[in-house]
């Protein structure tokens, strides 16, 4: 099977070099613009997958997790960015959640039509998140939205799917667990395209130079081993590796009128 990866755009931020590089000690220090991504996967019998649902809204991303500023132009909604495709929300049947971070799992409810595809250990973990009460960054829910956890176990219940580990939803498909990676239940899509296969990582890389390229780990991991085997995985089993905040993931890269 040959499906086709394409990347939406919902949304950038500037947040903090530090989230990057594995350790803070390093010279790290400013702030940088990223994309907000999702992914649309073409090509199965149940029409398009949507990877990734985007931000609940900036102005409450802002508010909650401590990082800087969050945009979402009027062209970068979910709904916008379906219809540049030629697709309504309507039309999504599945989407598959890499993990449930604010900027991953915010849209879930713009999808009529979806049943949500996840692993059971995320949404765990994002129910009772870690985090210490005075993180700066991240806050007590560790980059977790409860209102994003609300509504997938309550209004969205009937439609979530929870996964146990490894599996393949069409032939050439296959959502592959990194537990305790960038967050306790990650997952990263491998999909088969006429460009060999497609690895849509969420945030287990943030960026393909620093990152996948020079090998430096990036700084939001829950254990150090397991972030670095799923990293030395996903460069052997993928031809093309799509992080969710790089700008150079996007075919024009950023936008000149990106935050
Ligand atoms: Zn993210």
């Amino acid at each position: 099977m040959s499906y086709r990866v394409t990347p939406l755009l919902l949304g950038d931020a500037v947040v903090p070099d530090v989230l990057d590089v594995f350790w803070s000690l390093t010279k790290a220090r400013g702030a940088s613009s990223v994309p907000i991504l999702a992914f649309l996967v073409e090509g199965t019998p149940d029409g398009p997958l949507l990877i990734d649902t985007g931000m609940r809204s900036a102005e409450r991303a802002q508010e909650v997790h401590g990082l800087g500023p969050h945009r979402v132009a009027d062209d970068q909604t979910i709904p916008a960015q379906l219809a540049r495709h030629g697709y309504a929300p309507e039309d999504i049947k599945y989407c598959h959640l890499t993990h449930l971070h604010y900027d991953h799992a915010g849209g879930c409810n713009l999808l009529p039509n979806a049943r949500f595809v996840l692993q059971r250990t995320e949404l765990m973990a994002a129910a009772a998140p870690m985090g210490p009460e005075q993180l700066e960054i991240g806050g007590k829910g560790l980059f977790f939205d409860r209102a994003d956890v609300a509504d997938l176990v309550d209004p969205l219940w009937s439609r979530v799917d929870l996964m146990e580990g490894d599996y393949e939803p069409y032939p050439g498909i296959r959502c592959v667990l990194y537990a305790n990676s960038h967050t306790p239940g990650h997952q990263c899509i491998y999909v088969e395209t006429a460009d060999g296969v497609v690895a849509i990582i969420g945030d287990i890389a943030r960026k393909l130079d620093l990152n996948i390229e020079r090998e430096i780990l990036p700084g939001i991991y829950y254990d150090l081993d397991s972030m670095r085997r799923a990293l030395i995985d996903i460069k052997s089993k993928a031809d093309v590796i799509l992080p969710t905040h790089d700008w150079n993931v996007l075919p024009g890269g950023k936008p000149e009128d990106a935050a």
